[in-house]
Formats: C-alpha cells, structure tokens, sequence
C-alpha cells in the first residue's frame, strides 16, 4: 500500500461493519458503488441495503467501492483481484455484484470494476458461474446505455422485493437450473428488468422503431407500499477516513410532491410517503447512541414539507441538543418558515445556506413550477442574514426550456440584489459572501421535460460566459459546471443500446471517473463516438411525442398524458399544484401501482 493515496479507502475495519462467517452464507451480495469510498459510504441506499442483507441469517452483504488509479495500478501489479472490505473476497466469488448507479459519469467506473473483479463485462460473455449483475438508482430509470452489461436491473425501491428476489436466487441455487431459467422467473417480480428479454428495432434515420418484448413480461416500478414500516440501518458504519457525509442521516420521508418539471427524482419517488415521528426519535435515539456521532441531519428532497416538522425538531433537538448533537435540515424550501426552522434548530450558522430559485425571472420559475417569487426570496435572505447567515448559496440552471437572455440577467439581479441585503445586515463583515452556483439543465428521462432539447456546448460556454462577466465583485462568487460533462450527461442519460459500444471504447481508451475534473477527458469519448460511428447530438435533441424512447416499455406508474399536459403547461407558464396540499394531478402512480400517499399530520 506504500504509495497508494488514502489506504483506508480499502482496508475496511469501520466501526459497525459486518463481517459475516463466508461459509455460513447461502447468497453472497457484493454491494458496488461505482466511485471512491468516500463518496460510496455517504450513499443512504447502499447502507439500508448492507443492513437489510445481512439481517438475514443465510444471506450475507460485502462492500465494494471503485479504487483510485493508484489502487487499481497496484492490484495490476500484483495480479491481485478487486476486493471486498469485510471477507477480503474476490468479486467474481460473489452470487450477486448489485451496482448502485447514482450519475452517468460513473457507468465507466462500472466496466472497470467488473474488470478488476475479474467478471466479463458483457452479459453475453459471461458463464453460468460468474456473478449475477445487477444495477439499481436513478440511472437505471433509462438504464439502456448500459443493457449490454446487466444482467437484471431493480427498477424502484428495493426494500421490500430485494429479500424476495435473493431468495429466489437461493433456492434457484440448490436446483442446479440455468440463469437463464432463473431471469424468467425473476422478471415476474415487480422492479425487474432484464434487458436481454427485449429486442430494439431502428429507424433508417435512427430513432427507436419498437421495443419488442421477447418473453411478454412489461417491468414495473417496485415501490414500498409501507414506508411507516420500512427498513432502515440501525447499525451506522463510522469510518475512519473524512467521507463527504460524515454523519447521521435519516430519511424522514420518500417522495416529493412539488411537481418541479426538470425534476428527476420528485417525478420517480412518487407519491409522498412519510414517516412516523415517533418511529423516526426512537431510530435516532439508537443510533446517536451506537455511533457517537455529533450531526445529524434529517434527509428527504424536501425536508421542510415533512408535515409535522416543527414537532419533530421540537422533540429531536429536545433529545440531542443537551448531548451536543447539531440536528439539521439538509434542503430548505424558500420562505420565512424555514428560515425561522432553521434559525431554532442549526446552532451552526458560520456553514452556509442554499436557496435553489433555479431561475433567474418569475416567468422561468413558472415553467418549471418552481413557484417561488423573488419576493419569498427577498424575505428569506433578510431571515438568515438577520439570523446571524454570512453565506448565502444560490442555486440555478441555464439552458431551461424557453429560456431567455432575460433570464440569463435575472440570475446576475437576483445575486446582487441579495448581496445588498447581506451588506444591510453584515456592513463590515469580511465573511460576506453569495455563492451563485450555475448547473446546465440536462433533461431525464420520466420528467416532463424528457422530450426537450438539451442546449449545446457552445450555447452553454456563452451563456457563461454572460454569467461570468455580469457576476463579479468582491463577495460574490460564481460557479459552473463543466459543459463538456453536462454534454456527456446528457447524452448518456437519455441514451439507447447503441451506446454501451461508446462505452467499451471510450473505457478502453482510457476514460474513468468521468464526475471528476482532473480525470474527465471529452476527447477520448468523442473519438470513441467517431469510431463507433454515432453522433452524439442525436441524443441531446428535441423528440416528438410520437417518437419511442429508450425507456418507453419501462412501466415507472408516471402516465404519459400528465407528462405530456406538465410539458404544454410549462410552454403556458401555468402552475400546478401539489398533491399534498392539494388535490390529486392524476400522475397516474398511485393507481398504477397501488399505493397511496401517506402524509402523517392527516
Ligand atoms: S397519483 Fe395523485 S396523489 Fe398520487 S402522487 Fe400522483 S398526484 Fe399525488
């Protein structure tokens, strides 16, 4: 390990880990996370799962996390395998490799996991014994790009029907038969897909003609019809190396009911499910006490919405506040009542708060239905910089659907107008500071903006380039994201079959840790593009709402019709209201897959 940076990443050890007895486990799950460590362990999904596991008494859960060139020039050179952190065992000894596929830019990192695991990457070349891959997360709401190299994706929620399926896979392990008998019977689960069951025919021009069906089963979302009940860890592994969230995190509710149009996770959490206050103090109480951690913060897309929040902060800051334990809330929605939330329950206030306006007009916000005036704006920033705030963090997009220049400056007033409250509050303070963050919209699959047009590169260089000579000062402070990444998301996000070949090539020329900026290089994807013959603005266009997309025969509970209406609103500037104060949108999910939103203040 002598040269290798930060040798904890792969020693394991952590406090509260699970280092199960090998022989004793009838399924072995190897839990991929396809980037470092640190950013793999701050992931709550991958930490219910290891628990859930390996609360099983013949099932067994294993960590793995995606090593860093250093690592991985040293596991060459010893010829030495890609390891799990518990048992120390070889990925290709595992029954099941389950990859959480959190952003495009990591599907690189998969390959090259696989590869140092000693598993074929394409399911086509893989034998009866090696591992079953499967992948889950977002990404796998258009898992297509990657179809190529899975055996079976979770689509949706796990908890409830992930125990099934490994049962499933226990007993199909004691039959002796074929995996390919075993996808036939996995498939009748709710949440599995399994790529090679479906055949995609194309257009002379290109796009998709049909998704045939090969074996008649249609994927549906799993979902947790009882999140009151639902799993979570009780047991919180603490690591000995910094990870990006190093703390407790609970997640208090699932689901969003804001309705914004560009949102990817509020459309495929559908509906809104929260959990028991009581349920959510006594699970704290627990693991605050077997973890000895600090900070606690309570997570959700939108924690503020929880509808008994005030009283579960009451109670949470009643319990923990004595022992010194910081509580917070991770997303704050704009206006007074979560300023004041906030002011009461985070004692630290030299960290910095975010606002998301996400556009800079009025006019904008309404297209996306993000129903925030600059008036809620103007109140919330006088709250926290009268609260004792210094830093403030304003998040937003360019390349929004009908965006204008007018927009564009909207942002830049937006920014100094609330720059000039801050100097009414703070006249001398050095620590004065606006971060205004700038992302380019990169539109998903199952949102209503799933049909627009992604903006090109060079409109995304100007368009911030305007940003940055209009956003200059002392105390202000511009970020952006990198439009060739943003480009490369935006293709793969929306990809079909046809790119798992870029992905091989690009991978093999060199391309990995594609989310990070000192390892992205544009150009080897764009020669693998060249070489595999596929131009890579096909996936960035508008689409027709004729056209069949990638993810078409992938049933999410969303109906098309309300994606469609959102989408023609958002052209009207209309908004539309929220199913938890208001009254049902018709999205469709609830019917189709017979849940219902379960909001604990009712
Ligand atoms: S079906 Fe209705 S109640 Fe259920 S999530 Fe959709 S809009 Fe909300």
């Amino acid at each position: 390990m002598g040269n290798v940076s930060k040798p904890g990443r792969y020693t394991g050890g952590e406090y509260n880990i699970q280092t199960k007895d090998w022989d004793q486990a009838d399924i072995r799950v190897a839990l991929a996370f396809p980037d470092i460590y640190e950013i793999g362990l701050s992931h709550m999904g991958l930490r219910i799962l290891y628990e859930l596991i390996n609360d099983h008494p013949k099932m067994l859960a294993e960590r793995v996390y995606a090593p860093w060139p250093d690592f991985q020039a040293l596991l060459r050179s010893k010829n030495a395998l890609l390891m799990s952190l518990e048992n120390k065992r070889d990925l290709n000894e595992f029954d099941v490799v389950g990859f959480s596929l959190q952003y495009e830019l990591s599907y690189t990192n998969v390959l090259t996991m696989l590869k140092l695991g000693g598993i074929p990457i394409y399911t086509s070349e893989r034998a009866e014994h090696d591992p079953l891959v499967i992948g889950g997360g977002p990404c796998v709401f258009n898992p297509e790009p990657l179809a190529d190299f899975f055996d079976f994706f979770l689509i949706g929620e796990a908890e409830e029907i992930l125990p099934e399926i490994l049962e499933q896979i226990r007993k199909w392990k004691l039959t002796g038969q074929t995996k390919a008998e075993l996808l036939r019977q996995l498939e009748k689960n709710s949440g599995v897909y399994v790529p090679a069951h479906f055949q995609v025919s194309y257009e002379p021009d290109g796009r998709i003609q049909r998704i045939a069906p090969l074996t008649g089963a249609q994927p549906e979302r799993a979902v947790v019809r009882d999140y009151s009940g639902a799993f979570f860890p009780k047991r919180w592994l603490v690591p000995y190396l910094d990870i990006v969230h190093d703390r407790v995190a609970y997640e208090i509710q699932r689901g969003c009911t804001k309705g914004c149009r560009f949102c990817q996770a509020g459309m495929i959490y559908r509906p809104v499910r929260e959990r028991p206050a009581a349920a959510i103090l006594e699970s704290l109480k627990g693991l605050l006490s077997t973890t000895g951690y600090e900070e606690l913060s309570l997570t959700s897309l939108s924690s503020a919405d929880y509808s008994r929040i005030e009283e579960l902060l009451t109670e949470a800051c009643g319990c923990f506040t004595p022992q010194g334990i910081n509580v917070s809330l991770p997303s704050l929605r704009i206006d007074s009542f979560s300023i004041d939330l906030a002011k009461r329950f985070q004692s630290n206030r030299k960290g910095s708060l975010t606002f998301a306006p996400e556009a800079g007009t009025e006019r904008l916000r309404r297209v996306i239905n993000k129903g925030v005036t600059r008036e809620n704006l103007v109140t919330a920033s006088h709250a926290a910089f009268k609260a004792g705030w210094q830093k403030l963090k304003l998040y937003f997009m360019i390349g929004l659907p009908t965006e204008t220049q007018e927009d564009l400056e909207g942002i830049a007033d937006l920014a100094f107008e609330v720059l000039k409250i801050g100097r009414q509050y703070h006249p001398k303070g050095n620590a004065l500071r606006i971060t205004v963050s700038v992302s380019t919209f990169v539109p998903k699959a199952n949102t209503p903006f799933q049909w627009r047009e992604q903006i090109s590169i060079a409109e995304t260089i100007r368009k911030q380039q305007f940003l940055q000579e209009r956003i200059r000062g002392r105390q202000l402070e511009l970020n952006w994201h990198d439009p060739l990444m943003s480009h490369l998301e935006g293709i793969l996000t929306r990809g079909d079959r046809r790119l798992a070949k870029v992905i091989e090539t690009a991978w093999l020329k060199g391309a990995q840790f594609d989310g990070w900026s000192d390892q992205f290089q544009f150009e080897l994807w764009m020669d693998a593009f060249r070489q595999e013959g596929i131009d890579p603005s096909f996936y960035i266009r508008g689409r027709n709402y004729d056209e069949v997309l990638p993810w078409s025969h992938l049933n999410t509970g969303l109906s098309k019709d309300f994606l469609r209406l959102e989408n023609e609103r958002a052209n009207q500037e209309v908004l539309t209201s929220d199913c938890r104060t208001d009254s049902c949108t018709s999205c469709g999910v609830c019917s189709t897959l017979h849940v219902s939103k379960k909001i604990e203040g009712n």
